[in-house]
């Protein structure tokens, strides 16, 4: 799996290699280096999980689409990574804006609209 995380790095760290010829600073490459193999532990273990649901029936490949899409656009964005959302959610009774992700408004009670629990795969 190539994450957008990874291509991050690299690109940073290629940037940093061209830019400074040999001198590339050891503690930003062994950072990179670090990072790359987090990542790649971490897509170890996604697959294992993904490829194990798969084996023994739990999920359906079509239905791990599916869930991939909601999942993708959680953060509005339908575009392969999930970003933390740093929006405020303005309360539509009392207009004040709460926390991002926040159920309900914390000044007034109301409940905050989760629009994306509609568009949630069966
Ligand atoms: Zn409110």
């Amino acid at each position: 799996m190539y994450t957008a995380a990874a291509a991050a790095a690299y690109h940073a760290y290629d940037n940093i290699s061209r830019n400074a010829g040999s001198s590339v600073d050891t503690q930003t490459r062994s950072s990179v280096q670090e990072l790359n193999v987090r990542i790649e532990k971490q897509d170890l273990i996604i697959q294992t999980l993904l490829m194990l649901l798969l084996e023994k029936k739990v999920i359906h490949e079509d239905e791990f689409r599916d869930w991939l899409i909601y999942v993708d656009e959680l953060d509005g964005v339908r575009d392969g990574r999930v970003r933390a959302n740093k929006a405020p959610t303005a309360c539509p009774k009392c207009s004040r804006n709460n926390s991002p992700g926040a159920v309900k408004c914390q000044y007034c009670g109301e409940e905050l609209e989760q629009e994306f629990l509609s568009r949630r795969p069966q």
